[in-house]
């Protein structure tokens, strides 16, 4: 592989680009009605991508939400392998902060609502390539950066990236402390219905609780939760957990309540698939009715996401890894992440997919920030990756 020390990433124009980036508001318009979604970052990135020569497309995922997708063309697709790089353009909302779109540069630190979360990493990307530019070095397979719409709420965005994008890996550049990320955890929702017998409170050879009837439900998810699941581990993420996150029943005072709802939240270790995790829910209710016959419960699976992990001896690893010694000079940190990200759509359609991307902090947080010489050391390492990853004409 060739080296290409030389691989410098233009300081002022990336910070310049990352302090435009965070001034357009990009709130993701489901979360927050009215949010201006990513149509103005979207043209920004466009535009910024158009300079510097690549093939870029504009696809509205929803009505006024567009993913861009640029591609560097590589020079000889059949000797070098493609690397799709993707981040959302889209942030949550503003609430509690001052001034969200100033941008304001204090020391080390630009602040702003989607600065850590994550317009760091979109500079980042395109700082990479712009230095490639700058070397001139056109790797042999092709570059392609996603800009994505909407992961803060359905991963519309991706999931068309998925759909259409083949690469032969793939990296998020959402802020993981400059560490590589091989795992995080995915998660199950659920909803569980009780069902019982309206009645006059008074009236309890009639009444039967539908309320009572999920409390042991919730007693049964409780014992999972602080007995079962810590069982199983993984040696990045830790344990599986499950946690009850709204419930609803009752109709008044004197009335016997005839239904209750639980919706749950199940996170889930890579290795836990649906089927298992909804198997387990099921055997929950199927032990309450054998111990009472006249338990009744439904459960209902209204979405789903994998966790992600990606094999430490594959490729982009292994690349990635060594750019980040080479360019850093530091012991690459292989890391796992509790949360979950679009990274998983990406793995699930076939591409070894890591996490990396800049420092920061506050992401959904009153304030929040991104550490800017790190989304310069992204870039580098991004930029030297490709190369490595892509291949490169000898000069
Ligand atoms: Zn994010």
């Amino acid at each position: 592989m060739e080296s290409h020390a030389g691989l410098t990433v233009d300081t002022a124009a990336t910070i310049d680009l990352l302090r435009t980036l965070v001034s357009i508001a990009s709130v993701n318009p489901v979360l927050v009605p009215g949010g201006p979604g990513e149509a103005e970052v979207a043209r920004c990135l466009a535009a910024a991508c158009e300079r510097l020569d690549m093939a870029v497309t504009v696809e509205q995922v929803a009505p006024g939400r567009p993913n861009v997708v640029a591609v560097l063309r590589g020079s000889d697709p059949d000797r070098g392998r493609s690397l799709l790089l993707n981040g959302h353009t889209d942030t949550v909302g503003t609430a509690g902060m001052d001034h969200p779109f100033t941008a304001s540069l204090r020391g080390d630190r630009l602040y702003g609502r989607g600065s850590d979360d994550m317009k760091g990493g979109l500079a980042a990307m395109v700082g990479a390539v712009a230095a490639l530019k700058r070397a001139r070095v056109r790797p042999l397979g092709d570059v392609i950066l996603a800009f994505v719409a909407d992961e803060e709420h359905a991963s519309l965005g991706t999931a068309a990236v998925a759909r259409t994008g083949r690469a032969d890996a793939a990296i998020v550049t959402e802020s993981t402390g400059l560490r590589i990320c091989v795992a995080h955890k995915g998660f199950v929702w659920a909803t569980i219905r009780t069902a019982g017998r309206a009645a006059h409170g008074s009236d309890y050879a009639t009444g039967e609780d539908a309320i009572f009837r999920m409390g042991r439900v919730l007693a049964a998810l409780e014992r999972m939760d602080r007995e079962e699941l810590p069982q199983r581990s993984h040696p990045l993420l830790g344990r599986p957990s499950v946690h009850a996150s709204l419930i609803t029943g009752g109709e008044g005072l004197s009335t016997y309540p005839p239904s209750c709802e639980l919706a749950i939240e199940r996170r889930t270790l890579p290795d836990e698939s649906d089927d298992e995790v909804r198997g387990e829910l099921e055997a929950v209710l199927a032990g309450l009715r054998r111990d009472d016959p006249r338990f009744q419960a439904s459960l209902e699976v209204p979405l789903t996401r994998p966790g992600l992990e990606v094999a430490r001896d594959s490729e982009i690893v292994r690349i990635l890894g060594r750019a980040v010694a080479r360019r850093l000079g530091a012991v690459p940190e292989f890391v796992g992440l509790g949360a979950w990200f679009d990274a998983a759509l990406l793995s699930q359609a076939g591409m070894p997919t890591v996490l990396f991307g800049p420092s920061g902090g506050g992401a959904h947080a009153a304030v929040e920030y991104v550490e800017v010489p790190s989304v310069i050391s992204c870039a580098e390492v991004l930029a030297q990756t490709i190369t490595d990853f892509c291949g490169v004409q000898p000069a």
